[in-house]
């Protein structure tokens, strides 16, 4: 079969290789003039930023689309494994015995001794019971209910063993009150929730589902591509193209064309660019956001209720650094807890506002790859969680105050000594993540909760459209890199089922 891939994001660079794997015929469209969409970097006085994804876990699935076209990760990229997969430091003064901050390991002994020696030998053995639990809660939810084509809700039947073993897990209980249920230090409670916001969550508000995303980066580990993060849609894209793959850059779709002009029984029979280009298809698969892709090339058909009315995760502002000095005391990625940790949500989930003391991510990629800073230098990257544009914040002012409260948090931090050691910078704040096409000013899509998840997201199979499919963060499974890259071997997969 010949397949239109339009975008070339993860989710389409994983389409990509699956469906080559399965012995298709694939062409990429993509409007910008690379391979990455938000997995993208800046350039700027020899210093190489990335500006998407930096936690990168669960790299077997980059394996398993790279293996699909006859490659492998080992062979496309130079990963490094980051010893502590995170360091996490906490605002409110929580210090562990002179030290203010605690590694994140995935090695189950390393993080044993790091749990009993900044908090106790009980909480050790909490960790390694919790560690067990995150295991089995993977293992039932992951093959069952992420990695499988869902055709409804009653799909969630197929698996009835497992959806034992989640309720056995109390995999449907608030996700804090079962990590309660095994630390007694608020510390590590905070620890081991706080990944809920990667599904645009509350930790307070999750079910314990979502600790899948903590079994992620804790158990799993977290990866870093030497070069950065963009080396991951090089790699996937480089051996798509190998594999006989066709990129079409900046190529704009604007529309479809349909093979008949009934409703009923209507197939796609060609992509249609914006400078009159046409691609003959047998399938078509929509990797870009669904709400633009609705108003836009797919105007035609009806677009499921949830993209239009649907609750949006909160968006980021992002800033990145290029600075003088090698700052010392910190791992690759740091996590700052701010205080007031139910407020803080509430502030930027329900109330649109920023939090008073946020949580921030503040990545320093120099610390495990020279090359990508000039001697002697270090790249910063800085990341608040902040209201998308639901929210009735004013971006053209806030930008400035939010850019000066980062400034002095990273002064006071020890990542900078004061503005004059910043040689380049770069800033994204809702408006831009809007200006590039991301619903609501958000690069996070359609949050997680339970009514938009699994059968209740945007199905990955058009239900008026016989060969026309989706992939991304806004459909099944959902948002983050290992989602998109598992959508993309989902998408193909269908694709394969129709011959
Ligand atoms: C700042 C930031 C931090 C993040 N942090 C993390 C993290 O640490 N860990 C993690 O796992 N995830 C993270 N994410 C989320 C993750 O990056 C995304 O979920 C994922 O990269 C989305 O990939 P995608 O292929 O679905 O979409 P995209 O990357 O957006 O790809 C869609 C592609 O479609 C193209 N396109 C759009 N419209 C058209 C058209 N009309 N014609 C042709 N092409 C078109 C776009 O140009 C784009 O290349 C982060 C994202 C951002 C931005």
């Amino acid at each position: 079969m010949k397949v239109v891939v339009v975008g070339a994001g993860l989710a389409g660079l994983a389409t990509t290789c699956h469906l080559l794997g399965d012995g298709h015929e694939v062409v990429v469209v993509e409007r910008g003039f690379k391979a990455g969409g938000r997995t993208s970097y800046v350039k700027d006085g020899g210093f190489v930023m990335d500006n998407g994804p930096t936690v990168f876990t669960m790299i077997s699935m980059v394996d398993a689309a790279l293996r699909a076209v006859g490659s492998s990760l080992y062979e496309r990229l130079d990963l490094i494994e980051l010893v502590p997969a995170y360091r996490v430091f906490y605002s409110d003064g929580q210090s562990f015995d002179g030290e203010g901050s605690i590694d994140v390991h995935a090695s189950k002994d390393a993080m044993y001794e790091e749990v009993k020696r900044k908090c106790s030998s009980k909480d050790a053995e909490s960790y390694v019971k919790f560690s067990s639990y995150l295991r089995k809660l993977y293992e039932a939810e992951f093959p069952n209910f992420i990695d499988k084509n869902i055709d409804g809700v009653l799909s969630l039947m197929s698996s009835p063993k497992a959806a034992v073993s989640l309720v056995k897990l109390k995999a449907f209980s608030s996700l804090d009150s079962v990590v309660r249920g095994y630390f007694d230090d608020e510390r590590l409670v905070k620890l081991f929730s706080f990944q809920a916001l990667y599904a645009g969550l509350s930790p307070l508000e999750a079910r314990a589902i979502y600790a899948v995303i903590t079994y992620m980066d804790s158990i799993e580990g977290v990866y870093y591509p030497r070069g950065g993060m963009h080396q991951i849609p090089r790699a996937l894209k480089d051996a798509a193209s190998d594999a006989g793959a066709t990129f079409e850059f900046e190529f704009v779709v604007e529309g479809l064309e349909f093979r008949d002009g009934r409703t009923k029984d209507r197939r796609v029979a060609a992509v249609l660019g914006d400078g009159g280009e046409r691609i003959e298809a047998d399938a078509v698969v929509v990797t870009t956001e669904l709400a633009q892709a609705y108003d836009t090339f797919l105007a035609d058909l009806r677009v499921p209720n949830v993209v239009t009315q649907g609750e949006y995760s909160p968006s980021a502002y992002l800033h990145l650094l290029g600075v003088r000095g090698t700052p010392h005391g910190f791992a690759h990625h740091n996590i700052f807890l701010g205080t007031a940790w139910k407020e803080g949500f509430q502030s930027v989930l329900h109330n649109g506002r920023r939090m008073r003391d946020p949580s921030l991510l503040v990545s320093l990629p120099t610390v495990s790859d020279g090359s990508i800073a000039p001697d002697g230098h270090s790249v910063l990257y800085a990341l608040e969680p902040v209201p998308n544009l639901d929210a009735s914040i004013d971006w053209t002012f806030e930008r400035d105050q939010a850019r000066s409260q980062m400034v002095q948090r990273l002064t006071e931090y020890g990542f900078i000594s004061d503005e004059t050691d910043i040689v380049v910078e770069s800033i994204y704040d809702p408006k831009d993540w809007l200006s590039m096409g991301m619903s609501k000013g958000t690069p996070f899509a359609l949050s997680h909760r339970f009514f938009q998840s699994g059968p209740f997201r945007p199905a990955n199979f058009s239900k008026e459209v016989e060969n026309l499919f989706f992939a991304g963060s806004t459909t099944t499974p959902g948002v983050g890199v290992p989602m998109v890259l598992t959508s993309g071997k989902l998408a193909a997969q269908r694709i394969s089922n129709l011959v």
